[in-house]
């Protein structure tokens, strides 16, 4: 193995691309089976979302006791968390902790951003190689580059002339930007622009926030978290993981079993005043039917419609953040600190680009169709080439050459997210087709790292050189994700979920809706078929030059 500093040139079992939370997990287990492994890194520094996000306000919107590993008992024994939701900071250091704990980063090359790779059908290894020169050799590739890391900056003509300075949330400078005295023009109303919005109003003389569709925000109510609070989740730390794992979205949440008509409009409205209370995304799950039904729907989403009205003083203000285009949370709900009040305050103020689109960045500040807005600083909080967009900007190429970006022009397809046809040995941690963005991210990417480590561990035990899918059981996975997808609400709107934030980026829910819990049975279930669905290669032995194929493949089986 060579040393990490040096510019790698050697051969490895696996190469992991990406050291956030699925990167480092995944370098855990390949130890744990005797692999040897290389993590590159693009930062220079562990800890993916939480190493890039370093904007005003960053917080997770997972709770701490929840938003953390579950695999080591000691780790989630041990560390402490300060508040109900973490900071970036805390989670950062959190990281970091891990990879020394577990003596991971002899393995990570920081500074590396992988730019392509390549399948040699040949010998049935990848080549890797990263923009500063690394170039080795592996059988088994696995992808842990995230699924909101393909931060985009809109294609809005002027920005090189712009005079001040600009910023993207998901890519923040790491010493701390100082906006006091500034104007400052924040451009997005997603999660990031929601959190960083009320900060920045902190510093800024002047700000002003620039709206092209409003989003439903709950309130965190974030505080800190007692000792004795944690300890008490400590003491179940183990039962209530295994039980969040069998959630819908990884989280152990207050999932109500009613339906939104089974109860009185009084009660109805009791509810939903209750979760306000608690805070959170729980909110979205006062009823059973609020992501199916339009009416459960319209009823949750107009008790935050009021709540709007009621907080923001202007009227005209207060239509205007509140959503009327989509259902409640089929755009990724966001949780925050005080986003409805900073517009009461005299230096905040909102422009409805829907009536006034932006035509350029000018070397003064932003020009919409009604005038100029002058700025000192301009904030992009414009989100993300969502899912696909980190494996599209690395050059992929399967059997034959083949492009993955090529092989997805319609629309991501995997078989259960985790494998494509054409790429052998290739792995996807939360690939598209799997739960990912709609769990708590780290219970999905455990999920998956166990069942890549459990699969790489059965090569093993079998002599097995070369994993792939079947084209049948990846046609029957897409199928039935987007069948799925199509029972529920959120493929009437136009989401970053189906891609529609990314001029020409295909109109395809992107990930898996059927529920962490179902989702892990099915895996599970796929395993215990002897990996129904996926053909493995045996590896070639001298006296045995042909390639075995053992072909296991039956038609799919869905929970
Ligand atoms: P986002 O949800 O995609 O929001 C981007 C915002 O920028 C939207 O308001 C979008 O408007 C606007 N926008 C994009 N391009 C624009 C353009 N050309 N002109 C004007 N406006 C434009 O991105 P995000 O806020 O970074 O969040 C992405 C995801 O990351 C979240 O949904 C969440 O999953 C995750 N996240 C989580 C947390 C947390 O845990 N608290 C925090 C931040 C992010 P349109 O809606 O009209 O497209």
């Amino acid at each position: 193995m060579s040393h990490p500093n040096e510019k790698g040139h050697g051969h490895f079992d696996a190469v992991v691309v990406g050291a956030g939370f699925a990167g480092l997990y995944m370098l855990y287990r390949l130890r744990r089976l005797g692999l040897t492994a290389r993590v590159f890194e693009a930062g220079d520094g562990v800890g993916g979302t939480w190493y890039w996000n370093r904007y005003p306000g960053a917080r997770c919107d997972v709770e701490s006791m929840q938003y953390s590993y579950s695999f080591s008992e000691e780790l989630q024994q041990e560390w402490q968390w300060t508040e109900r939701y973490p900071k970036q900071a805390e989670i950062l250091r959190y990281i970091n902790h891990v990879a020394d704990r577990f003596g991971l980063r002899p393995d990570i090359q920081l500074n590396a951003r992988v730019n392509s790779a390549r399948y040699d059908q040949s010998d049935n290894h990848w080549t890797t190689t990263s923009e500063r020169g690394d170039r080795v050799t592996s059988r088994f590739l696995i992808f842990a580059s995230g699924c909101l890391s393909a931060a985009r900056v809109p294609d809005m003509q002027g920005l090189a002339d712009f005079k001040g300075k600009w910023y993207h949330t998901g890519s923040w400078p790491h010493e701390a930007v100082d906006f006091t005295g500034q104007r400052v023009g924040i451009i997005g109303t997603g999660s990031s622009g929601i959190q960083s919005i009320p900060q920045i109003a902190k510093q800024a003389a002047q700000v002003v926030v620039f709206q092209r569709t409003p989003n439903f925000s709950i309130p965190a109510w974030n505080r800190p978290l007692p000792q004795q609070e944690q300890q008490a989740w400590k003491s179940k730390y183990a039962e209530r993981r295994k039980e969040a794992k069998t959630t819908r979205s990884g989280i152990l949440y207050d999932y109500s079993q009613f339906a939104s008509a089974d109860v009185s409009e009084l009660e109805r409205q009791q509810e939903y005043e209750r979760r306000w209370a608690k805070g959170g995304a729980n909110y979205t799950h006062a009823f059973n039917d609020i992501y199916s039904n339009k009416k459960a729907n319209d009823d949750a989403a107009e008790f935050v419609r009021n709540k709007i009205r009621n907080t923001v003083k202007d009227p005209e203000v207060a239509k205007l953040l509140a959503p009327t285009d989509h259902a409640i949370g089929t755009k990724r709900i966001c949780v925050d600190t005080d986003y409805y009040e900073t517009y009461n305050q005299q230096h905040v103020s909102l422009v409805d680009l829907k009536a006034s689109p932006i035509e350029a960045i000018a070397a003064d500040g932003i020009r919409t169709t009604a005038g100029l807005h002058e700025f000192d600083s301009i904030v992009f909080a414009t989100g993300y080439d969502a899912v696909t967009g980190a494996l599209d900007r690395i050059d992929i190429r399967g059997k034959g050459g083949q492009a993955l970006k090529e092989k997805w022009t319609a629309g991501p397809r995997t078989y259960l997210g985790l494998m494509t046809v054409g790429f052998p040995n290739l792995f996807l941690i939360t690939g598209p087709g799997s739960p990912s963005v709609l769990t708590n991210v780290i219970m999905a990417i455990e999920q998956h790292v166990e069942w890549i480590a459990d699969c790489l561990q059965h090569m093993q035990a079998t002599n097995l050189a070369v994993a792939e899918p079947t084209q049948q059981a990846e046609d029957d996975w897409v199928a039935h994700v987007n069948e799925v997808a199509s029972k529920t609400l959120f493929t009437g709107t136009q989401s970053w979920y189906m891609g529609a934030n990314i001029p020409g980026k295909p109109r395809v829910f992107l990930p898996y809706i059927g529920g962490l819990g179902t989702y892990t049975n099915i895996c599970n279930g796929v395993v215990a078929d002897g990996y129904r669905g996926f053909n493995f290669e045996a590896r070639l032995s001298t006296s045995d030059h042909q390639p075995n194929r053992l072909p296991i493949h039956q038609p799919l089986q869905t929970a």
